[in-house]
């Protein structure tokens, strides 16, 4: 089979790869329809996560069922799936208390041994999905790909940033960071009854489609984003404010900054590196810092009820649809920040 291959920074090669196959009895082989490149596979792109020199990237995928262990017991051969990146046992403590991202098996799919053994990921025409009964959300058949395809990663992602935090209704909510997961974080505040969404970056193609999904937005590189926002919140700053850059320490302290006193600052950017954060001001001004791994596990089924009801469309975000054999082109447009969402068709 055909599949997009990491061989080191900046480095994915398209090519043949051996087909997978059922290893455990609770495994299930997926046929992926559709992928997105995820601002997460960026940090392997970029050699910031060391994978395997030949691992299938790609965790952010939907497909269609092609073979099932003896013991999955809730899919068979052509059912319709989102797979969760997250993959989980369904068993432990964890995953009993629905804390999947917290599973002691946790593993995620085409970002090599994070987690211990590397799995193969979804720029491929055939994956293997350990703990399918868990892993696999069932896909409804009249709603395209593109608009459930996100449901695997992102679209949990910016949900759990909004209700993880505990946003409340009526909140003025500051989003750090315009892409994917920032505006899906937007949309979903939106959704769940924020009086404004303010949305800060200093891209100027990431602020565009932040005005088109009609947030305020406020461009970094030309104003102070603290004292903006204490200028559209008379002088009180955000209720709540969720931090979409990650990587450093500067978007986070951004997000404290913004918050008002007692507000909450939700982080779902991707820290790897460990900082110093101004823990006396916090405490002074009794603001709360949250944490949040999006769970498509636990949350999957929800969103798929809000984007088929029509009050959540999170194609709105794709920007590019390419082949598997252009995977490597997606990941340079999308590390020059040219693409926003870029949707792989298989
Ligand atoms: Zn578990």
């Amino acid at each position: 089979m055909r599949a997009a291959r990491w061989y080191g920074a900046g480095d994915i090669r398209v090519e043949d790869a051996a087909e997978p196959e059922i290893k455990s009895e609770t495994d299930a082989l997926v046929r992926p329809t559709a992928a997105a490149i995820c601002g997460t596979d960026l940090h392997v792109f970029k050699g910031e996560l060391t994978s395997v020199p030949g691992a299938i990237m790609g965790h952010e995928f939907m497909g269609v069922v092609e073979k099932v262990g003896p013991a999955v017991r809730k899919f068979r051969e052509g059912d319709r799936v989102i797979v969760s990146c997250w993959v989980a046992d369904g068993e432990c403590w964890y995953c009993r208390h629905q804390l999947y991202t917290q599973c002691f098996n946790i593993n995620i799919f085409g970002m090599g041994p994070v987690y211990g053994e590397s799995l193969d990921g979804a720029f491929a025409e055939l994956v293997r999905v350990p703990y399918a009964d868990t892993v696999l959300i069932k896909a409804p058949e009249d709603v395209s790909d593109e608009k459930l395809v996100t449901v695997s990663d992102s679209l949990p992602t910016g949900f759990e940033a909004v209700v993880n935090g505990g946003m409340r209704e009526g909140d003025v909510v500051v989003v750090i960071g315009c892409g994917p997961i920032g505006l899906l974080s937007g949309m979903c505040a939106e959704l769940l009854g924020a009086s404004q969404v303010i949305a800060v970056d200093v891209v100027r193609e990431r602020l565009e489609a932040a005005k088109n999904l009609g947030f305020k937005t406020i461009d970094g590189s030309v104003s102070d984003v603290a004292d903006e926002v204490r200028s559209m919140t008379d002088g009180v700053g955000a209720d709540f404010v969720v931090e979409a850059v990650g990587r450093t320490r500067e978007p986070l302290l951004k997000a404290i900054e913004v918050a008002r006193r007692k507000g909450t600052v939700s982080v779902v950017g991707f820290h790897l590196h460990e900082y110093t954060i101004p823990s006396g001001q916090l405490w002074l001004t009794e603001k709360k810092l949250v944490f949040s791994i999006g769970d498509p596990i636990k949350n999957g089924e929800k969103l798929i009820r809000f984007i088929r009801s029509g009050r959540l469309d999170p194609s709105r975000i794709i920007t590019h649809k390419l082949s598997l054999d252009e995977v490597p082109h997606g990941f340079e447009l999308f590390t020059k920040k040219q693409a926003l969402k870029v949707l792989v068709k298989l």
